[in-house]
């Protein structure tokens, strides 16, 4: 079922709330990834950044979704899982320490294996994952690929240290401003004069 869901966000800078129309529905929390893999299911959805709390520790906001799409299919005897996801996030920039909007897309694909012997036909460039149970969490594991995803170093493309020294001459003005006599010793004595 395809519905409609609105989603409010801040945007930096602006007052007050916008918000987007976005395809919903939610993500299922848990599948069967051996029956999914049977039935080479493609689960697509949403997910709400602020039910991703680790991920969320990275971000300076947690309005938003991710916007996913799972394809699970069987290659050879194996359980294979794809993934794409969108995220638009708000980074903070390690430099002037300001938000930054941060596009991130991500596609990664794994083999889901109920033992580390099950795990032998994976190919070299594969990835895997020893399943504990027979459900994958779907939003534990996405969020585990987004943060992988993430900068390690997130910075603005262009030079924010000036946006550093605009605020330090500004800092600096309010101060003379708010203390314009400390600057001038003698107009004090001016005055009595
Ligand atoms: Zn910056």
């Amino acid at each position: 079922m395809v519905e409609f869901k609105a989603i409010y966000f801040d945007m930096p800078g602006q007052k007050g709330y916008y918000f987007a129309l976005v395809m919903g529905p939610l993500i299922p929390e848990f599948v069967d990834y051996a029956q999914k893999a049977e039935q080479a299911a493609e689960i697509s959805g949403i997910w709400p950044l602020n039910k991703l709390a680790r991920l969320q520790d990275k971000l300076l906001s947690d309005e938003g979704v991710v916007e996913v799409r799972f394809q699970f299919s069987k290659q050879g005897r194996l359980r294979v899982l794809a993934c794409e996801a969108n995220a638009q996030l708000a980074l903070r920039c390690d430099r002037c320490m300001q938000s930054m909007p941060y596009d991130l897309n991500t596609r990664f694909e794994m083999a889901l294996v109920a033992s580390e012997a099950q795990a032998r036909p994976v190919p070299e460039d594969m990835e895997y994952l020893v399943m504990e149970a027979r459900e994958v969490n779907l939003p534990e594991l996405l969020e585990d690929e987004l943060i992988l995803a993430l900068p390690l170093v997130p910075m603005h493309e262009y030079d924010c240290s000036d946006y550093l020294n605009r605020q330090k001459t500004e800092q600096e003005n309010a101060r003379q401003e708010d203390y314009p006599d400390k600057q001038n010793p003698f107009s004090v004595l001016k005055d009595l004069l």
